[in-house]
C-alpha cells in the first residue's frame, strides 16, 4: 500500500497566482508538463501510485512573500508551495545560467552560451532555495519527481539528505552530444551530472538523448552502464527514454466541437488558398529563418502555386527582453516584408504573419483547417506542435513536414521528414506535400494518430512511474 504524496519540483508552479485586495485567485497554467502531471489525477491513475492527496508542487513564484503570507495556495489538484528567488540571483540563474546558458548549448548553439562564474554561482543558490523548500515539505514515503534543466543539481542534493525517498528526474529539452556538453567547465559539467545521478529513474525523450547522457556520465563521472542501468556502489540510477506526448483524446475530440468547427470554417472562407500553417514560440532554435528561406525557394521555383497558396506563420511572443530575440524578432519582419513584397500582388499575400498568441479555439482552428503543417525546428526536445496537429486531424487530413531535429521525429515517421538547414528540402518537402494524393495523406495520417493515441500522456506519465516502482525489483536482479 502507497502512503505517500508526489511531490513535483518544476521552475515555475502549475498556477499564476494574483491577488487583490485580500483575494487570491489562481489561473492555471495549460502547458504540457501541467497536463502531462493532470492526466495523473483523474481516472484512478494517481491513486494507483500514491495516497489520495493532492499533488504537491514547489515551484518559483514572482509574487512578494509578504503577498500570499497564509494563504492557503491550492485548487482541486494541487497544492503549492512558492519558492522565492531574489531578483539578482533569479536573473543570473534563469536568465543567466539556464537560458543564457544550458539552453543554447543543448539546443547545439554554443556560440550563443555565454559562460560566467556568477551564473553558475547562482544557479547552485537558487537550486538550494528549492532544496530547501522540499525539505520543509517532504516525508518519509513521499516520492519527489524533479523537472528540467533548471534543476540539474536538486536530485543530488535531494539524495544526499534523503536517502530513502524515491526521486525521478525529467529532463525536457535535449540532451546533446558530449562534444558539447564537455564545452561546460569541468567542475561545472561534474556538478551536473552528480547532480541528475541523484535520482533513481532519469528520463529523455529519446534513445538518442539517453545515449549522450549516459555517455557523458561516463566521460565525467567514470560509471559505466548495462543496459542503462548505472551501477553505483550503494544503489542503482535507471535511465530511460519516455517521449513526453499529449492528451489525444482532447485533441482529437475537439474537431467536432461548435467553437472549433466555427473558427476552422472562418479560417477556411477566408483563406481560400490551400493553407500551410506553422506556430512555435520566438526562439533560435525553432529554425523561423530557415523555414522562411525554405518557403521563399518554393515560391521561386513553383510559379504554377503563386496565389493558391498561403502561409499562415504565428509566432509567439517568447523571453523577447532579451536582446538576441529582439534581433532575431527584427530579422524575421524584415525576411516576411522582403518575401511578401517580392512575391504578393494585389490579390494575393504569400505570407500571413502574426506574432501574437492564439486562443484554444484559433490554434485548433488552424491545426483542422490547414493543409500542411511546416514544422522545422533545427533542435528541439521533443515538439508538442506536431503531436497535437495529428491528434486533431479527426478527419484524417492534412500533411505533417517535420524536422528530422525535433525529438518527435523518432515517432512520427510517416511525416515528410526534412533537414531543416536545408532550403531546397524544405521546398521539395512543401511541393510533395501539397501534391500529395489524398490516399497517400490518409494513409500517413492515420499511422501517425494511431502512434500518438496509444503513446499519449496518460501512458507517458504512467509509464515514468512504472518504472519507479519497479526498480526495487530491478534493484534486486542486479545484486
Ligand atoms: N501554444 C501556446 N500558445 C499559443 C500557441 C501554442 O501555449 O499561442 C502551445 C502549443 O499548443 C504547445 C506548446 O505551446 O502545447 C508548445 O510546445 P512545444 O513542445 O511545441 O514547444 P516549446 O514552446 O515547449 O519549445
Amino acid at each position: 500500500e502507497k502512503t505517500g504524496r508526489l511531490i513535483i519540483v518544476a521552475y515555475r508552479l502549475p498556477f499564476k497566482i494574483v491577488r487583490e485586495d485580500e483575494h487570491i485567485t489562481l489561473f492555471q497554467n495549460s502547458g504540457g508538463l501541467v497536463s502531462a502531471v493532470l492526466s495523473l489525477v483523474g481516472d484512478g491513475g494517481y491513486a494507483s501510485f500514491y495516497a489520495q492527496d493532492k499533488i504537491q508542487w514547489i515551484g518559483y513564484t514572482d509574487n512578494n512573500p509578504e503577498e500570499l503570507e497564509g494563504q492557503a495556495l491550492e485548487n482541486e489538484s494541487f497544492r503549492a508551495h512558492p519558492v522565492f528567488i531574489p531578483d539578482d540571483i533569479n536573473e543570473n540563474y534563469y536568465e543567466g545560467f539556464c537560458n543564457d546558458l544550458i539552453w543554447p548549448l543543448f539546443h547545439y548553439f554554443p556560440s550563443l552560451a555565454h559562460f560566467h562564474d556568477r551564473y553558475f554561482q547562482a544557479y547552485k543558490e537558487a537550486n538550494e532555495l528549492f532544496f530547501n523548500k522540499v525539505a520543509e515539505v517532504i516525508r518519509p514515503g513521499d516520492v519527489v519527481w524533479v523537472q528540467d534543466y533548471q534543476l540539474m543539481l536538486l536530485p543530488g542534493m535531494l539524495r544526499d539528505k534523503f536517502p530513502h525517498n524515491k526521486i525521478g528526474f525529467f529532463f525536457h529539452i535535449p540532451f546533446p552530444s558530449y562534444e558539447l556538453f564537455r564545452l561546460l567547465p569541468v567542475t561545472w559539467r561534474t556538478a551536473l551530472i552528480e547532480g541528475i545521478i541523484g535520482a533513481d529513474v532519469v528520463g529523455f525523450h529519446t534513445n538518442d538523448y539517453v545515449e549522450y547522457f549516459l555517455k557523458a556520465v561516463r566521460m565525467v563521472s567514470g560509471y559505466g552502464n548495462k543496459l542503462h542501468y548505472i551501477n553505483l556502489s550503494n544503489r542503482i540510477v535507471k535511465v530511460d527514454s519516455f517521449p513526453i506526448s499529449i492528451d489525444f483524446k482532447k485533441f482529437d475530440g475537439a474537431y467536432n466541437e461548435p467553437e472549433i468547427k466555427e473558427a476552422r470554417e472562418l479560417a477556411r472562407d477566408t483563406l481560400k488558398e490551400k493553407i500551410i500553417f506553422s506556430v512555435d514560440r520566438l526562439d533560435y532554435s525553432k529554425g523561423i529563418l530557415h523555414r522562411l528561406s525554405g518557403f521563399e525557394r518554393f515560391l521561386q521555383q513553383h510559379q504554377e502555386w503563386h496565389e493558391r497558396v498561403v502561409f499562415v506563420m504565428v509566432v509567439v511572443p517568447s523571453r523577447d527582453s532579451i536582446g538576441q530575440y529582439q534581433q532575431m524578432k527584427s530579422e524575421i519582419d524584415q525576411t516576411v516584408g522582403r518575401i511578401n513584397s517580392n512575391y504578393g500582388s494585389i490579390n494575393w499575400q504569400p505570407i500571413l504573419y502574426q506574432y501574437r498568441s492564439m486562443s484554444y479555439a484559433e490554434l485548433l482552428g488552424m491545426y483542422t483547417a490547414s493543409d500542411v503543417a511546416l514544422i522545422t525546428p533545427v533542435r528541439d526536445g521533443m515538439n508538442l506542435v506536431c503531436k497535437e496537429y495529428v491528434a486533431s486531424r479527426n478527419d484524417n487530413g492534412g500533411v505533417l513536414i517535420l524536422s528530422e531535429m525535433a525529438g518527435a521525429a523518432a515517432e512520427l515517421g510517416e511525416a515528410i521528414i526534412i533537414n531543416p538547414l536545408d532550403n531546397q528540402g524544405i521546398a521539395d518537402g512543401i511541393i510533395k506535400a501539397l501534391e500529395m494524393p489524398p490516399e497517400e495523406q490518409q494513409k500517413r495520417m492515420e499511422a501517425m494518430r494511431e502512434r500518438i493515441k496509444e503513446y499519449d500522456v496518460f501512458a507517458w506519465t504512467n509509464d515514468f512511474f512504472t518504472q519507479m516502482t519497479m526498480l526495487e525489483q530491478e534493484h534486486d536482479k542486479l545484486r
